[in-house]
């Protein structure tokens, strides 16, 4: 993710702090990979800042945006032009200043959009979201242990999906997986839930629809949502925790997610709590998962109340809810097990923030007060990080996938249909020889 790489550049070219204060700590610079930064490289990022400052104060006019970002209106001028020709943005009303000049609003297109798929491990919901975040269609269509099956059913639903609004340009799809993928060649590595092993998921995809897919982990999607909607400014340091069928973390370190050198890092529902536990999906005995997830919540309500007749998780909720008093067990339990495992990553990262997605924080209310106990409990020294649920988390990975499109393999919002856009990125960015 590029917003702190936006963040410091801005930061650099205004008086909101000096690079002294906030590069605190150790940067290195690596002369095997280091390359210098480019004229064209610099243009890029601004470029790229513009167009956040457009979505985050449109309809807006230059002039504001010469103020907003500290650039040069010449700057800005010729950015936007560039923006309009690409058609991420559109001109809109005039509207006279204070001083009389009229200046023409500038806003985000509305006729770009992406396909978000949240991909789960008995479903795919797949929607068309626009460069806002506004989502415009969903539908759901079934999947299994076949691959294969899944990609044809996705086919058709996209098919239908692009001839309904055949009037937009499409960007690209974004994936929320339940699982890791490998950074390099972007292949499902392990989705014990979903059981996909080492499926080329976008070569199959990107075959068929001559669109750029790409891939993340479901947490790693949420993440992604709160940062591009901007609800991290400002923060340095974060971790996600996703609670569904399984626990998985996102690391947000730096101004980026870290995905560790093979895109397994956030795997923390796997590192094994007891090791005479009950088994988890990834063949391991007694991993946080087990204890931690909603699908164990759920086993142990059926466990507990074996009379009762109880559908998914979402019911289990609205039991707990209601004063069912196994329900609220159950939940109690798994608060608990979730504020110890926090206790991990906090111990390990020391994150300013930790979030909670999943179903479980339409209870938030319930639970807190028991997650929080556990993750303040015997803290090293100091304060425990700050605690709090994350947005939604089914609307949540969707905008997450969306935004992992369009910020991640392209680096900048520029078009998948560019053929200039990655050439220009790989000349700045690549190492000289
Ligand atoms: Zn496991």
């Amino acid at each position: 993710m590029i917003a702190g790489m936006k963040k410091q550049v801005v930061a650099q070219g205004s008086s909101l702090s000096s690079p002294i204060e906030r590069i605190r700590g150790v940067r290195r610079i690596d002369r095997t990979t280091a390359s210098l930064a480019t004229s064209d490289l610099a243009r890029e990022i601004n470029r790229d800042i513009v167009l956040e400052f457009i979505r985050f104060n449109q309809p807006v006019s230059r002039v504001n945006l010469a103020r907003l970002s500290g650039l040069q209106p010449s700057t800005i001028s010729a950015i936007v032009d560039s923006l309009l020709q690409e058609g991420w943005v559109k001109e809109g009303e005039i509207v006279r200043g204070s001083r009389g000049r009229p200046s023409t609003m500038v806003s985000i297109s509305d006729d770009v959009a992406i396909f978000a798929i949240d991909l789960r491990p008995d479903r795919a919901i797949v929607a068309v979201i626009d460069l806002t975040g506004r989502l415009l269609a969903q539908e759901t269509v079934p999947v299994g242990a076949r691959p294969e099956t899944a990609v044809k059913r996705l086919l058709l639903c996209i098919g239908r999906l692009r001839e309904r609004f055949a009037a937009m340009r499409f960007e690209g799809v974004g994936i929320s997986v339940p699982g890791r993928v490998d950074p390099a060649t972007q292949r499902i590595l392990m989705a014990p839930n979903l059981k996909w092993h080492n499926y080329d998921l976008k070569g199959a995809l990107e075959e068929k629809l001559k669109l750029q897919v790409e891939l993340d982990n479901d947490a790693n999607a949420c993440l992604a949502s709160e940062l591009w909607h901007g609800s991290l400014d400002g923060i340095g340091s974060a971790v996600l925790v996703a609670v569904g069928e399984g626990v998985g973390a996102s690391i947000f370190s730096g101004g980026q997610l870290v995905y560790g050198f093979n895109g397994l890092a956030g795997e923390i529902g796997h590192v094994p709590i007891d090791p005479e536990g009950p088994r988890c999906g990834c063949g391991q005995r007694g991993c946080w998962e087990v204890f931690a997830s909603s699908r164990t919540a759920l086993e142990r309500y059926r466990k507990m109340a074996p009379e009762e007749e109880i559908a998914d998780i979402e019911e289990l909720l609205t039991r707990a809810r209601e004063g069912d008093k196994a329900a609220v067990k159950v939940l109690a339990d798994q608060a608990t097990a979730l504020g110890r495992g926090l206790r991990l990553i906090t111990a390990v990262l020391a994150p300013e923030l930790i979030l909670i997605a999943g179903e479980l924080t339409s209870v938030w209310p319930m639970i807190e007060g028991r997650v929080r106990k556990e993750l303040a409990a015997r803290m090293l020294a100091g304060k425990p990080p700050r605690l709090t649920p994350a947005g939604d988390a089914r609307s949540a990975r969707l905008s997450g996938a969306a935004a992992i499109l369009l910020h991640r393999h392209t680096y900048f919002h520029r078009s998948t249909h560019d053929g200039k856009a990655l050439p220009a990125r790989e000349a700045s960015m690549a190492p000289r020889q």
